[in-house]
């Protein structure tokens, strides 16, 4: 066997056991029922202890190896090194697992109490966008608070305490680095982050209140008024559409750019109901073979951002190649949340709500819906600077981590604490995925620069002017190298300046005062 078929060999099998975790992770989201989850993780994980298989691994690294093959070398490496450190390292790793996967059951079958009465995370959302009366709004945003107990009963502070030590373990600064590094970015990426957002923080502020005065006659903006607002700039948004047929306008949209929906293995389970998670997920089963959606859906026309993004998740497996299963694991989650980002985007586009709204009034919504979202995208950073905050403090009490929350807010945004306690822990990526929002900001970042891109070189206005070439460059700059390149050198190869915030910055700035 050469070293290139050695390295495939051990990918696809650790692929093969991925695979198997992911589909019961599916069946626990969407049921609430456990067949087995820890059992596949423990599988994944004799496989990544294994000796045999990593001195096998090493000896293939050590060989001489083209760069296809050193880049996979690279990237099972990567998987397996945490597990060749010591004993000690692997119990953190799977304790760390199993209080993961303990914690986000009770988050995804925690159901908040608005007025005594039992509220899903959906039933919230519309009563937040929707609501005219402001008490109500409110009492319906704080009541995302009592999770906050459940989750520090269940164990969160513990949690925090052992991704600290692991941290350590691999002798990393703290788990902010260790994670960044993980995923091939620069450790120190979020410290400018906050310099870049004062340079922008008044001209949004600005833009904000004037579009929520003109919409809800709203002059002090809290957060129960966010999506209040957004539904007031464009009242579509909470106009009642039919999903029985909810793939025709999606797969329209996409099959403009090329991309076959309907011929995709891909699986929607879009309506809410009891002990399935609250939330919009794909599960990327298996790349190019098995993609699944999971959403809840109420009937209302913005439940088509997250089935576009959703779908947009699923694209991107099927335009992968599934044959290179060591090169797909190298994929940064920023280009997967991009391409998603893109395509969630047609969400405020003509070209897909214009199958639902005609006229210039839905035109001038929606322009002021998109202005809107530009100046509110930078508000991410309050949630991404605080999940980092958990491990470069050691709050050693929820007290502690509710502290923590208000004086994010209050050194990014200047912003008094709007009530008694902050709403955090509903935000299953503290628990679940820390370290990783920056994603989607990093992928709107990308979306952006992507276009840029494809409009300087096509000499056009707008994607849709060339549709299947726009599909074309995805798949072939895009795609089909993402898994080659650590993300920030992907970036570069294709936009010619380094990954930072300042790239977003200058969009903002330029919609803004457009
Ligand atoms: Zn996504």
């Amino acid at each position: 066997m050469t070293p290139g078929e050695s390295l495939d060999r051990i990918g696809t099998e650790l692929n093969g056991l991925s695979i198997d975790y992911r589909r019961l992770n599916w069946a626990k989201y969407t049921t609430g029922m456990d067949f087995g989850v820890n059992e596949a993780y423990g599988r994944i994980l004799s496989f990544l202890e294994n000796k045999e298989t990593w001195d096998k691994l090493m000896e293939a690294g050590n060989s001489r190896l083209d760069p296809v093959d050193a880049r996979k070398a690279e990237i099972l490496t990567r998987s397996f090194r945490p597990f060749h450190l010591s004993p000690e390292m692997n119990e953190l790793a799977v304790r760390i697992q199993r209080l993961t996967s303990a914690l986000s059951g009770v988050l995804n079958t925690h159901r908040c109490s608005v007025g005594g009465r039992e509220r899903n995370a959906t039933e919230i959302e519309k009563l937040l966008s929707s609501e005219p009366d402001r008490a109500l709004r409110k009492e319906a945003f704080l009541s995302r608070v009592q999770v906050s107990d459940a989750l520090a009963e269940a164990g969160f502070l513990d949690l925090l305490e052992l991704r600290r030590e692991y941290a350590k373990g691999m002798g990393e600064r703290d788990f902010v680095a260790y994670s960044l590094k993980e995923q091939e970015l620069e450790p120190d990426m979020f410290s400018a982050w906050p310099e870049a957002l004062g340079e922008i923080l008044p001209r949004m502020e600005r833009t904000r209140a004037n579009l929520a005065e003109g919409c809800a006659g709203i002059s002090d903006i809290m957060p129960w008024d966010e999506s209040f607002i957004a539904s007031s700039l464009a009242p579509e948004l909470d106009s009642h559409v039919d999903m029985t047929d909810f793939l025709s306008p999606i797969a329209e949209l996409f099959a403009g750019f090329g991309f076959d929906v309907p011929a995709m293995n891909i699986t929607y389970d879009i309506f809410p109901r009891r002990n399935k998670s609250e939330w919009g997920y794909n599960f990327p089963i298996q790349t190019g073979t098995d993609s699944r959606i999971l959403a809840n859906v109420r009937n209302r026309y913005s439940d088509f951002r997250v089935l576009l993004h959703e779908t947009g998740h699923g694209v991107h497996s099927f335009t992968s190649d599934p044959g290179q299963a060591v090169l797909n694991m190298g994929i940064s989650g920023i280009v997967s949340e991009g391409i998603a980002n893109l395509f969630g985007s047609f969400f405020t586009r003509r070209a897909f709500y214009s199958n639902f709204f005609t006229g210039n009034e839905a035109e001038g919504h929606f322009s002021n819906l998109s202005k809107w979202k530009r100046a509110t995208q930078l508000t991410a950073l309050g949630r991404i600077l605080f999940d980092g905050s958990l491990y470069t403090s050691s709050p050693g009490s929820l007290q502690e981590i509710e502290r923590l929350r208000w004086q994010t807010d209050a050194d990014l945004f200047n912003r008094e604490p709007y009530s008694n306690r902050p709403v955090w822990a509903n935000t299953i990526h503290h628990t679940t995925h820390p370290i990783y929002l920056h994603n989607y900001l990093l992928g709107d970042l990308t979306c952006d620069m992507l276009e840029t891109v494809f409009l300087k070189r096509e000499g056009v206005g707008d994607i849709t002017e060339k549709p299947e070439a726009f599909g074309e460059f995805l798949r072939e700059e895009v795609v089909a190298p993402s898994g080659m390149y650590p993300f920030p050198e992907l970036f570069r190869r294709i936009s010619g300046e380094d990954l930072s915030l300042s790239f977003l910055v200058r969009r903002i700035r330029e919609e803004l005062e457009g």
